[in-house]
């Protein structure tokens, strides 16, 4: 018999939400005992990167998993948006989130809600990251050995969105005197 490696993943929840970024790194589907959410939006960011050979190779595994019930697409209800809009004002993250991020944490707030299941969203976005913890909502991120992790650092105005130089981070924000704070840019370098 064959030890997993990832065998912690397996009993943590009873559903699991994917970000584009988890898709991304080809995991096996099987190392979760539990079904696989996610949204439709997620599964168009995979195919725009579906002209390399490596992501052709995840989307098919993405179809044999819609095919076999293992994984279910479903668009999150406009409340549920409303409700991360509303969060990510208060931890400044609005404008770090694209849509597609929002319509994720939706999801996964909506199928705590309505499932009354242990639900955690698996994805490698430090902003995803924080409505998360505002809105209570477990998640993991999944940086495992083989994947080799190099954060950039983007410096940012929490205020006014502008991007500045690497070496003005904690220098003022010359359009709005705020602090310049920073995120990173991309998290996951094969
Ligand atoms: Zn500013």
């Amino acid at each position: 018999m064959t030890h997993l490696k990832n065998d912690d993943i397996k009993d943590k929840d009873q559903i699991a939400v994917f970000d584009t970024n988890i898709f991304l790194t080809g995991i096996d589907f099987n190392l979760f005992k539990s079904i696989i959410y996610t949204t439709p939006y997620v599964i168009e960011e995979v195919k725009v990167s579906k002209y390399m050979e490596k992501n052709r190779h995840i989307l098919n595994k993405i179809y044999a998993a819609i095919e076999s019930e293992k994984l279910r697409i479903k668009i999150p209800s406009i409340k549920y948006i409303r409700d991360v809009n509303k969060k990510s004002k208060i931890t400044g993250d609005l404008n770090a989130l694209s849509n597609v991020d929002k319509g994720l944490i939706a999801l996964t707030l909506e199928l705590s809600v309505n499932y009354h299941q242990k639900v955690n969203l698996y994805t490698n976005d430090y902003s995803i990251e924080n409505v998360c913890s505002e809105l209570n909502i477990p998640y993991t991120s999944l940086y495992k050995d083989g994947i080799e992790k190099k954060i950039i650092w983007e410096i940012y105005c929490p205020n006014c969105k502008t991007i500045h130089k690497t070496e003005d981070f904690n220098k003022i924000c010359e359009i709005c005197g705020l602090k310049l704070k920073r995120r990173p840019k991309n998290n996951i370098i094969y």
